[in-house]
């Protein structure tokens, strides 16, 4: 118990500074770092995260020496179930047993800036079906313009993880579908208590 409240603390530290990657890395605010291509930025809008991103950051893990999984979100259309603070919480509580391996963070703007400014070469993102390509293919040839430096590098879940998104889990929770197969359990309680009560803005 002591332990885990040890934990609890350090992690907070960690999340002191949103957006800046200071949470990950040392550095002065809003200074670009040059690229490591061992640094991952794994970016989406984790509203919640699902055992399908789980697949992907752990697969990731395995890769890169540091993951940073980044949750975007626009404070002027923010349309989420979860506030960008919650969806980290729920990343950290997803993943226990990856403490100093993957940092949750959040960040809003171009996703290459964030990238510039905590020095990371790498952006992770995950295929599921074919129609997931045309959006990833677009997105990727308007960052490598943007930011010729960084990388996007894709990875695939497990099988079982292909129909998994946030949004259709959102859906079939909302009319009352049984979701335990698809959220992590650790974030189930919260899921549950926002569907009842939703979050005010
Ligand atoms: P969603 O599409 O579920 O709303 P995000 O926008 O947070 O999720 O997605 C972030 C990244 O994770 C995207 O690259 C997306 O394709 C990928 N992703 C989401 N769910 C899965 C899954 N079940 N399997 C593989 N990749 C996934």
């Amino acid at each position: 118990m002591a332990g885990a409240k040890k934990k609890k603390a350090v992690r907070k530290k960690r999340r002191s500074a949103p957006g800046t990657g200071q949470s990950s890395v040392r550095g002065a605010k809003g200074a670009i770092r040059s690229p490591d291509e061992r640094m991952a930025i794994y970016p989406g809008s984790f509203d919640p995260i699902t055992k399908g991103h789980v697949d992907i950051i752990r697969r990731a893990c395995h890769v890169f020496s540091r993951v940073t999984v980044a949750v975007a979100y626009n404070p002027n259309k923010d349309a989420a179930m979860f506030s960008p603070e919650e969806r980290v919480q729920m990343i950290y509580d997803s993943l226990p047993d990856l403490e100093g391996e993957v940092v949750a963070d959040c960040f809003t703007g171009l996703l290459v800036d964030y990238a510039r400014r905590i020095g990371a070469g790498v952006l992770v993102r995950g295929l599921r079906a074919v129609s997931d390509f045309e959006y990833e293919f677009q997105m990727t040839m308007m960052n490598r313009h943007l930011c010729p430096e960084v990388e996007t590098v894709f990875l695939m879940a497990g099988e079982q993880h292909f129909y998994t998104s946030s949004r259709l889990v959102k859906e079939v929770a909302t009319f009352g579908g049984d979701v335990t197969s698809f959220v992590p359990e650790q974030v189930l309680d919260l899921f549950h208590r926002r569907l009842a009560r939703p979050r005010k803005r």
